[in-house]
């Protein structure tokens, strides 16, 4: 039987690449909801659309159309905003140094996860973020919480965005993390928070193998 796999948890945990690797072993399709946020906060960025005025957030959203398509090459799902491929560029520091402005936005999130409901109307889904298993699908038959130490995910992600070709300092790379924490955990519409009946897993000295195995087998219960 195929079920819905929800993962939360801090920024940069390692959620996506986890969840990209157990959707693999699972033969599930695997959904990022970051991402829909982060095309959203780059579009906002492009457009300099005003984030006080609801009206002018509202217009923006209607023109942004988010879809998701797999390459086949790199056997990933690669997001589309408006037919272009923003998948690396979304990844970088502009864009998340704005997101969690964008992502408190009531309107936002109501749009992104009427998007987020249909595409798990179908079971057989992995999809991470930070409010899956606490409103997006509160009934998924399997929720992860992941954490990490603040450092160990502040190397992680300083060696992924050197990847990029974007070198950034390890103190503004935790800056940045912390700072999104801070806001994803404050703010007032779905706040990131563990679900009671989630399954925490600390990533900090887990060997990556480790952690997957350890939600395949969670998955087959
Ligand atoms: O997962 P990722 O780090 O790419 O998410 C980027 C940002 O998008 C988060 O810091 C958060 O502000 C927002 N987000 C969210 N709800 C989700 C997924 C991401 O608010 N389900």
């Amino acid at each position: 039987k195929k079920i819905i796999v929800a993962i939360d948890g801090y920024s940069g945990c390692g959620k996506s690449t986890t969840a990209k690797a157990v959707a693999k072993v699972l033969q599930y399709t695997y959904l990022d909801s970051g991402a829909m946020y982060r095309a959203v906060t780059l579009y906002f960025l492009r457009n300099n659309t005003d984030l006080s005025g609801n009206e002018e957030v509202k217009k923006a959203l209607k023109n942004i159309k988010i879809t998701f398509h797999f390459n086949e090459a790199k056997g990933i799902q690669e997001i589309f905003m408006n037919g272009e491929n923003v998948e690396s560029e979304i990844r970088g520091m502009a864009v998340s140094t704005y997101v969690s402005q964008v992502s408190k936005l009531s309107i936002v999130r109501q749009a992104m996860v009427d998007i987020q409901r249909r595409m798990g109307n179908e079971k057989g889904i992995v999809m991470d973020g930070r409010d899956i298993g606490t409103v997006v699908f509160p009934d998924a038959e399997l929720k992860i919480f992941m954490t990490a130490d603040t450092t160990i995910r502040a190397e992680r992600r300083q060696k992924e965005l050197l990847e990029k070709g974007e070198k950034i300092s390890l103190d503004i790379v935790k800056q940045n993390l912390e700072s999104r924490d801070k806001i994803d955990s404050g703010r007032s519409v779905s706040p990131l928070k563990k679900a009671i009946d989630a399954v925490e897993i600390d990533t900090s000295y887990l060997d990556f193998k480790e952690q997957v195995s350890r939600i395949i087998e969670l998955a087959k219960e």
